[in-house]
């Protein structure tokens, strides 16, 4: 369907009109001129491949799959690749560009990019799923590599298939080139800290944000969305850092301690139980209302389109740190700033991810591991550096964090092509 055609919810909720709402408001206050818009707003390269694949079952059967490079004006593609049902060619754009701006903000040398095949992973065995990885690193061979385009794991993908890929470039190349991908095993060239990033990057902007606004992190209660990767760890460090988590809310409900939650054990109890619910330091909630229990910080780690115009006028908290990607959409951007909440936008919050990544590229390249210790210290201090950085800019041109973290990122990139020039 058309963007023109859809519902206003559909349009609210579409990954590409929001990206286009942010990157419409940047532009026009950072003035960029036409040209530039137009480099900007259209991805470099995209390629199609369709993947052919035996089944367990004998057939042979078709997938598509995509690798869009949005940007390559800072320095190679970076970004994922999902497996969904659900992957379309506009949602890989959307997603493309969305790197090309979480790695501006961060200011790594990066562009932008995302890759995804059309398949339901639930119905795929090991085998079949290593089948497509492999044919499709092949497809997209000429396209990827640790100077052209760098790919991690996304929705459905995961360590497993970054070393598939991993091992069927080096095999093309007929050497071992670990800098491919990141997100990869420890024992083949992944970084320390990796697992962590996210969550770890979410507590320090998060920690930023309440010295911003005079809140002691003793003091500051939580509610986390999310008990994933990023979610989990994100309590687990916040919960270190003496914050007090008070919810958290899954797919089938929520857990409510205003005296605050043993994130260890709640951990524990699903690792038993296969659910958060019913935790014995708990009581059960509604995961709608958990979503609106007052606090200092609410952060969405689950899913995009979480805080809408729907219920953004009810949200209780102070700060939103935003673990997902795109939780909030644009029409409730407007209304959280007109409640003064302030939020912490995707593009810098949830960026410890892709900074990791580009510690263990450089890792990769120079043959060279770091500990632990260098790797949460050099991720801290990038974190600090662009939390300030987009505050500032913000402030500076009056806007919310999210068009100041858009406008900081790109006037980067355009910088890099006003320098570079048009190669025609
Ligand atoms: P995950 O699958 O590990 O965790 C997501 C959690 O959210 C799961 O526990 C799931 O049960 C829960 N969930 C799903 N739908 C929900 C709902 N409607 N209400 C409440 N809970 C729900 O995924 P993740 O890696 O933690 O990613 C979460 C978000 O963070 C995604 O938007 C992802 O794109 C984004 N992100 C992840 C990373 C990363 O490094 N993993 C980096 C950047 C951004």
């Amino acid at each position: 369907m058309s963007a023109d055609l859809a519902s206003p919810i559909q349009r609210e909720f579409n990954p590409w009109l929001a990206a286009e709402a942010r990157f419409d408001e940047a532009a026009k206050r950072l003035g960029l001129d036409d040209g530039l818009s137009k480099i900007l707003r259209t991805p470099a390269t995209e390629l199609t491949v369709h993947i052919p694949i035996q089944l367990d079952d004998g057939r042979l059967e078709v997938f598509t799959g995509y690798r869009v490079q949005h940007s390559v004006a800072r320095g190679p593609g970076k970004g994922g690749i999902r497996y969904d049902p659900g992957v379309t060619l506009d949602e890989i754009r959307a997603l493309a560009a969305w790197m090309t701006w979480k790695s501006a903000v961060v200011n790594i040398p990066f562009g932008g990019a995302k890759g995804g095949v059309v398949c339901d992973p639930a119905y795929l065995s090991d085998g079949e799923l290593e089948r497509i990885t492999r044919r499709y690193t092949a497809e997209i061979l000429d396209f990827i590599g640790p100077e052209r385009d760098v790919p991690a794991p996304d929705m459905n993908t995961n360590q497993q298939t970054m070393a598939w890929i991993m091992d069927t470039y080096s095999m093309h190349r007929r050497y071992t080139e670990t800098a491919v991908v990141t997100g990869k095993p420890i024992s083949i060239g992944g970084s320390k800290g990796r697992t962590e990033a996210t969550g770890r990057g979410c507590m320090i902007v998060t920690l930023e944000a309440l010295r911003r606004l005079g809140i002691e992190p003793r003091n500051a209660k939580v509610v986390v969305q999310g008990f994933g990767n990023v979610g989990g760890m994100a309590a687990r460090l916040m919960a270190r850092a003496g914050m007090r988590i008070v919810a958290i809310i899954e797919y089938d409900g929520a857990i409510h301690n205003s005296r605050g939650l043993d994130i260890d054990a709640v951990s524990k109890h699903r690792e038993e139980t296969g659910s958060i619910l019913d935790f014995p330091g708990a009581e059960n909630m509604d995961r709608d209302e958990a979503l609106l229990l007052e606090c200092h910080v609410l952060l969405p780690a689950a899913r995009e389109n979480v805080i809408t115009s729907q219920n953004a006028s009810k949200v209780r908290a102070r700060i939103i740190c935003e673990g997902a990607n795109g939780p909030t959409t644009a029409l409730a951007d407007d209304i959280l700033a007109e409640r003064d909440v302030f939020v912490i936008p995707d593009i810098l919050a949830n960026a410890g991810g892709v900074t990791v990544s580009y510690f263990e590229w450089v890792q990769d390249r120079q043959g060279f591991f770091w500990n632990e210790r260098l790797v949460n210290g050099r991720l801290e201090e990038i974190m600090v550096d662009s939390f300030r950085d987009v505050v500032a800019c913000a402030e500076k041109h009056e806007v919310n964090n999210r068009i100041g973290a858009y406008m900081l990122a790109m006037d980067r990139v355009a910088s890099a092509l006003k320098l570079r020039g048009i190669y025609a």
